[in-house]
């Protein structure tokens, strides 16, 4: 059953605000969408990319549709493996993390992604028989934001495709064992043909190596976050990208596993973020509908710019005024300027769109507020999937002043 507005009121008036709802069916359906674009790849694996959105149960449920995690850090391995991932399901890419921690990773059995020619030759040194991914930086510009693009020259992360030279002789001096290629462009590709440039980028870094089992082509799917907006033509690159890819694995004389990672194209759209207005306050330039809630829940308007369109879920159907949107945090604190929205009323539920990746996940105690709880709605139904916080979830591991007797 599709989940409509009314819904998304119950939910609020059952579970209370601010409250985070994520739709299964639509993580489902993008799930599918992707597959189906790619089903001429014989060996196909999407790994979730779990910092979109780490809540156990998301990982669950896309544990059982057959997905892989993509990992940034032990910790996400840990709760990976604690959703009942199998190790060799968990893809681990890192980026400027120590040396210990990769090889505590490698010891889980998980596989291990390297992404600087330091940590490279001290790991290939020590564990020559490791197989190990290497993520490199094509340098191609993706488009989108400033913040979230990581393939241009200046970024940090990857060896750059210029070092190629260097890494190989480090790999033949260590004899390590090279089995997977990876580059992720970073988010927000626009443009179709960037990424098939990128991806000979990466066809060309392969040919240096000859015990590949796979190419993971990371990730940056945009998706749209208001009408009309752009957003990756998943069927077309699916068409485009299969074809290349597959002609590659001819050339190369091997079917290799072709990887993606996406956090956001497979949650984005399926989260709403529901809040309840505060207050409506008049001001000489604008009228400004203050939450319950602010960028300590959901930061990327105020840390990406980014626009989430709200809906007023309590009156869909009402005269549409220009209003700010503003959160209760004190210091600017902004979700909306200027927008539409039919008619606010104190007391009123609105709901953001595409607030399933990077909201929660960045979500924090800020201004010693609860995080929100979290709610999947399945089979026509809200189930709670955390609990929102409580007084004891602030004090937690606080120890208080040290009780150090007067010096006499
Ligand atoms: C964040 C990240 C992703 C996911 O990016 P999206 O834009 O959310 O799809 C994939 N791979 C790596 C290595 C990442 O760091």
């Amino acid at each position: 059953m599709k989940m409509q507005p009314k819904d998304l009121l119950q939910l609020s008036e059952q579970f209370g605000s601010p409250l985070y709802v994520y739709d299964a069916e639509k993580i489902k359906s993008q799930y599918n969408r992707l597959t189906k674009a790619f089903s001429k790849v014989e060996k196909l694996r999407i790994n979730y990319a779990m910092k979109a959105l780490s809540n156990v149960a998301i990982l669950q449920l896309l544990e059982g549709m057959g997905s892989g995690l993509d990992t940034v850090s032990i910790q996400e391995v840990q709760l990976g493996l604690h959703a009942g991932y199998s190790p060799e399901r968990i893809f681990y890419t890192p980026n400027g993390v120590s040396l210990e921690e990769i090889e505590e990773v490698n010891a889980l059995g998980v596989q291990i992604n390297i992404d600087n020619l330091s940590i490279l030759e001290q790991f290939g040194a020590k564990h020559p028989n490791v197989p190990v991914c290497i993520r490199i930086n094509p340098h191609v510009m993706a488009g989108g934001n400033a913040n979230i693009s990581v393939g241009h020259i200046d970024s940090k992360f990857g060896i750059s495709v210029h070092q190629l030279p260097h890494l190989v002789r480090i790999v033949e001096n260590t004899k390590m064992n090279i089995v997977g290629i990876h580059m992720h462009t970073g988010s927000d590709i626009l443009d179709i043909e960037v990424f098939l440039y990128a991806a000979e980028i990466l066809f060309d870094a392969a040919r240096h190596f000859k015990d590949l089992e796979f190419l993971d082509f990371g990730s940056g799917f945009k998706v749209p976050y208001k009408k009309d907006d752009i957003e990756t033509d998943i069927e077309e690159l699916g068409k485009k990208l299969s074809k290349r890819f597959n002609e590659f694995c001819t050339e190369y004389g091997k079917n290799l596993t072709l990887i993606f990672e996406p956090g956001k194209f497979l949650v984005s759209e399926a989260g709403y973020f529901l809040a309840k207005v505060n207050v409506v306050k008049q001001t000489t330039s604008t009228v400004f509908a203050g939450i319950d809630s602010g960028f300590n829940h959901l930061i990327r308007p105020m840390f990406y710019g980014s626009s989430h369109h709200i809906e007023n879920i309590s009156n869909p159907k009402g005269k549409e005024r220009f209003y700010s949107v503003v959160g209760y945090i004190c210091e600017t604190d902004t979700f909306a300027n200027n927008r539409r929205i039919s008619e606010i009323n104190e007391g009123d539920i609105l709901s953001f769109r595409n607030a399933g990746a990077y909201c929660f996940s960045m979500a924090s105690n800020y201004n010693s507020r609860y995080k929100p709880a979290e709610v999947l709605w399945m089979n026509g139904q809200g189930h709670l999937i955390r609990a929102h916080e409580t007084f004891e979830d602030l004090i937690k591991g606080q120890i208080g002043l040290p009780q150090i007797a007067d010096a006499q």
